[in-house]
């Protein structure tokens, strides 16, 4: 009896996890589009700083900085893509989408090309960034 209740659960479970894939659930709304890429950015900013900060104290070795830096910068780039494309959907469907999402995005659509370059290393980003991939200082565009 035990052994059947068992399977069922196990059926059920299996059923459920295959039914139900990640994939198929509708994206949540989230409360601004940007809000959860912005937290992802945060949430990387602090690790390259944390990461500088720790080679600079001596704890990581050349080679561990370098390759752990890269890992971190195309984590960075793949969430400035994700924000683009999401800046192109809003900007796509201009109607109610952009209506809602006009007051917080319009400012961030702005970029001067001078902003995109390090005045500290003068390193080019493709994206405006808060600090600079290559150095780590801020860069000179301040976001309000
Ligand atoms: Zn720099």
């Amino acid at each position: 009896m035990i052994i059947a209740i068992t399977c069922v659960i196990a059926i059920v479970v299996l059923v459920f996890v295959l039914g139900v894939r990640p994939k198929d659930l509708p994206e949540p709304e989230p409360v601004s589009p940007f809000a959860h890429l912005d937290e992802r950015k945060a949430a990387i900013y602090e690790n390259l700083r944390d990461l500088q900060f720790e080679y600079r104290v001596g704890k990581l070795s050349d080679n561990d900085y370098q390759l752990t830096k890269k890992d971190l910068q195309k984590e960075l780039a793949g969430v400035m893509a994700e924000v683009d494309r999401v800046k192109l959907q809003l900007q796509g469907t201009k109607g109610q989408a952009a209506a809602v999402a006009a007051p917080q995005s319009k400012a961030k659509v702005a970029v001067a090309v001078d902003s995109l370059t390090c005045p500290h290393c003068n390193a080019r980003f493709d994206q405006e960034l808060k600090f600079c991939g290559e150095c780590g200082k801020p860069m000179k565009a301040v976001r309000a």
